[in-house]
């Protein structure tokens, strides 16, 4: 059962999209329909086993679309609270989207220059969020980075930076700004800089990945033992202030995964990240620590509940302003 009937029936766009994003999605939907986008089966991160052979009441569905009118189904594991996109688009599926639609159906027409100014100013807050771990860091690695605008406030104040992405085009307009960018994964990155950083950053790349473990360990290998580890994702908790309350605004299928805080700190110490911080706006913190290894963290009692009466309150304060004549 769909939070709210609007999330499940929603089959229009829901924003307002331009005509580049309007063929953007009529594309996607053409290749879901045709089967040259693949969905699969999803299980929780927690180890509750995936949509079809559930025992009941396990996964509880949230929506069928999402912001785009794009068939996207949303569940909130109820062992642990974490809301992921089941079915979802396969492994190679997800490549050929972001090569092919991506960007059309996200950006409509890109500018990149802006993009890299708005980087760079997030990247000076950033300096000033750590300023008082920055004096035991001298090597500070983004995992993808775009165009490394954050990177450019660490290199100016004499930290040796490196970035790495899967974006040709935005590695280049870096490389421009005198970045040292990679194309690839974590993992190429850490062979051709030889060491682990001491401070990495991954800036809402979670929330994309398809295997949360995998990707997380593979990152953990790019920090040294000791070292920071900053990670950052569209909360849930963000659906208040960065798309006025509206929860179908925030739902894209590009994000396989939403976290609140409780969520995030759950899968990151999961995968053997001590956390030394969490915001509800989905900021966390973290310490590789020294001896590396997955922890039986269990999820905390009553996450779930807590998850759904944060979406269930967006939803009604939302249905609240609609009928009192606010636009939605
Ligand atoms: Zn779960």
């Amino acid at each position: 059962m769909a939070l709210s009937a609007r999330l499940r029936a929603q089959d229009r766009p829901w924003l307002r999209l331009t005509p580049q994003q309007l063929q953007a999605r009529a594309r996607v939907l053409a290749k879901i329909e045709d089967g040259t986008y693949r969905l699969e089966s999803a299980p929780c991160f927690c180890g509750a086993p995936a949509g079809g052979d559930l025992p009941a009441g396990s996964d509880l569905e949230i929506a069928g679309r999402d912001r785009y009118g794009l068939p996207v189904r949303t569940v909130l594991c109820q062992a642990c609270g974490l809301l992921r996109s089941d079915p979802r688009m396969d492994a190679d599926s997800t490549a050929r989207f972001y090569q092919d639609d991506y960007r059309d159906l996200y950006t409509g027409a890109g500018n990149a220059a802006p993009l890299f100014e708005s980087q760079v100013a997030r990247g000076r807050g950033l300096v000033a969020l750590l300023a008082k771990l920055l004096p035991s860091i001298e090597t500070v690695y983004e995992v993808g980075c775009g165009a490394g605008g954050l990177l450019v406030p660490f290199q100016e104040i004499g930290k040796r930076v490196r970035g790495v992405d899967l974006g040709d085009e935005y590695l280049e307009l870096g490389r421009a700004h005198g970045l040292a960018l990679v194309h690839g994964t974590a993992d190429d990155l850490l062979r051709e800089a030889g060491e682990p950083a001491d401070l990495v950053l991954l800036m809402h790349v979670l929330e994309h990945y398809l295997d949360l473990r995998a990707s997380i360990e593979q990152t953990m290998r790019l920090v040294r033992p000791g070292g920071i580890l900053l990670v950052e994702v569209p909360g849930v908790a963000s659906i208040g202030t960065s798309y006025r309350g509206d929860v179908l605004s925030y739902l894209q299928n590009a994000h396989n995964f939403h976290f609140t805080a409780a969520t995030l700190e759950f899968v990151l110490t999961r995968c053997g990240l001590d956390v030394l911080a969490c915001t509800e706006s989905a900021v966390a913190l973290c310490q590789r620590p020294e001896a590396d290894g997955p922890r039986a963290v269990r999820p905390a009692p009553g996450t779930a509940a807590s998850v759904l009466r944060m979406l269930g309150e967006f939803e009604r304060r939302l249905h609240h302003r609609v009928r009192s004549g606010e636009a939605a």
